[in-house]
């Protein structure tokens, strides 16, 4: 029976981080994100381990973990994710500006919506919206600003984000589209965000929710084949036949996939294949759902 393996470098168990919305939102509690692991009674052949993968030697077929341990494999399946995309806008590394991408972010906002006064979201998709939703807590103001022509432009017509914004816009959010943001302004502390039309919107913090960004750095530092993630051919085969990629981080057929559906296909191919040598991925049918923000805010007071 072949032993597996998995490392994560979050020092929790796997979380469903579909839920941080919610959990942001004060829907959920902690508890309700974990994921649970097989214990060694059942799977005695399975372990998990919180370490930071730093190196993959491909000759030797060890990876090295943060602590430096070599860790042998037959086959690795990489599956590393993705990060927040911080854009380039001055003013990006002050304090005050935020990401949206796992737990910590989560309670580093959760904890900052309790002092604010006004939250402005960059980017009107999927992440941005919900996270607006979430953080309309404790009478704090948000307004999402979103480059592109109307919200989530990617998989809404015209008439569907205009509906689309009528709601949010219901639930409290202002919303301004077609309008980047040039610059976060402030001295200690954030006071305000110009757009790209010179609009002044005073704020005391700012989200960035402006896509994502493929972790790829361990496998092209192992001279494993990269474009925008790493490529992978309809047995997710990375350019190394016994390393395989999935999820976020891997790109198939000129695709990279920014959604859980897509991943937990890839893995199930990848699984397939590596236990009966036999399977192919085509490619997945993204269908995405904006989980929250049809539903009512908790009532909570400041
Ligand atoms: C708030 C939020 C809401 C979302 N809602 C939806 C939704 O409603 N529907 C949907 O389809 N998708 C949603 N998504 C996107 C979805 O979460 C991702 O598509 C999915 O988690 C990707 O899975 P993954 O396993 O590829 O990457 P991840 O979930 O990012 O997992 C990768 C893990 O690998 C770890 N890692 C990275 N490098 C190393 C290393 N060197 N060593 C060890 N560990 C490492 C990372 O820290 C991370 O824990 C949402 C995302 C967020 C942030």
């Amino acid at each position: 029976m072949a032993h597996v393996q998995l490392f994560g470098n979050e020092p929790y168990q796997p979380y469903n981080r579909v839920q941080l919305s919610a959990l942001l939102a004060g829907e959920i509690n902690r508890d309700a994100l974990d994921i649970p692991l097989p214990s060694s009674c059942e799977k005695p052949n399975f372990s998990y381990i919180v370490s930071v993968i730093r190196h993959i030697n491909t000759a030797t077929k060890t990876v090295t973990d943060a602590d430096g341990r070599e860790h042998g494999f037959d086959i690795l399946v990489i599956a590393t994710g993705a990060r927040a995309h911080v854009p380039s806008i001055p003013g990006v590394d002050r304090s005050g500006v935020y990401t949206f991408r796992n737990l910590k972010d989560a309670e580093f906002l959760s904890a900052r919506v309790v002092r604010s006064r006004h939250i402005v979201v960059v980017g009107g998709g999927l992440l941005g919206l919900e996270a607006a939703k979430g953080l309309l807590r404790f009478n704090t103001r948000v307004t999402v600003i979103q480059q592109g022509p109307r919200l989530m432009n990617r998989q809404l017509s015209d008439e569907a984000a205009g509906r689309l914004q009528e709601q949010v816009e219901t639930l409290g959010i202002r919303v301004i589209v077609d309008a980047g943001v040039r610059k976060i302004q402030g001295d200690q502390t954030i006071q305000s965000v110009l757009t790209n039309d010179g609009d002044i919107i005073e704020c005391d913090t700012v989200l960035l929710c402006a896509g994502i960004k493929p972790n790829v750095e361990l496998a092209r530092a192992a001279g494993i084949s990269v474009a925008t993630g790493i490529t992978v051919n309809d047995q997710l085969q990375t350019s190394h036949p016994d390393i395989y990629a999935i999820g976020e981080c891997c790109e198939h057929r000129g695709l990279t996939y920014g959604l859980v559906t897509p991943g937990f296909e890839q893995a199930t191919v990848a699984a397939e294949v590596i236990c009966n040598g036999r399977a192919h991925y085509v490619g997945s049918q993204v269908a995405s759902r904006l989980k929250v923000i049809l539903s009512k805010p908790p009532l909570q007071q400041r």
